[in-house]
């Protein structure tokens, strides 16, 4: 699991140009912060104060990840079936909130309150990713970049999605 937390934030980081943007993330281990064994991890965010707390869940079978990886991926979650893409949509949501907490938080409330959701036209252009992705921008952003990291492309409204929607650094995709 460690290993995979290193994966993802090198990844990240090769996108970013620095391992810079992880300072300040505190990562946790702690099956209280979950109701069930098949969540994996989840972030933890104060808009207010701008801290936030990676959790991750030791009630599930990290031994597996691979396996539920592929699940995740049929079942419309992530855009792929790489193992990583668990933690680095954890780690995106955290580089999405520090980038300007304010605005994460208060989008996200709105979202998850139903509140606001995607318009039909939103759910299109988020569904290009997954199925997931269409529920909030912060889903949304965490699983396109999910989806270039292993070498996805999108179309054009969905790249401007991504653009209008991200908080955190700017990201040099390979391609
Ligand atoms: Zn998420």
């Amino acid at each position: 699991m460690a290993n995979l937390i290193a994966g993802s934030a090198d990844d990240l980081s090769k996108l970013t140009g620095s391992k810079n943007y992880f300072n300040g993330l505190t990562i946790k281990t702690d099956a209280s912060k979950f109701s069930n064994n098949s969540t994996k991890a989840s972030l933890h965010w104060n808009k207010d104060t701008g801290e936030a707390t990676l959790y991750i869940n030791p009630a599930y079978n990290w031994k597996s990840n691979q396996k539920f990886a592929l699940k995740d991926y049929e079942d419309g979650h992530h855009p792929t079936a790489n193992p990583k893409d668990v933690i680095t949509h954890e780690l995106c949501h955290w580089l999405d909130f520090k980038g300007n907490p304010q605005r994460f938080g208060t989008t996200e409330s709105a979202f998850s309150s139903g509140e606001k959701i995607y318009n039909d036209f939103g759910k299109s252009i988020t569904a290009k990713v997954s199925a997931y992705a269409t529920k909030s921008p912060a889903e949304f952003c965490a699983e396109y970049i999910c989806g270039r990291i292993n070498g996805l492309k999108f179309p054009n409204a969905t790249n401007k999605e991504f653009l209008e929607r991200w908080n955190g650094p700017i990201l040099n995709f390979a391609d």
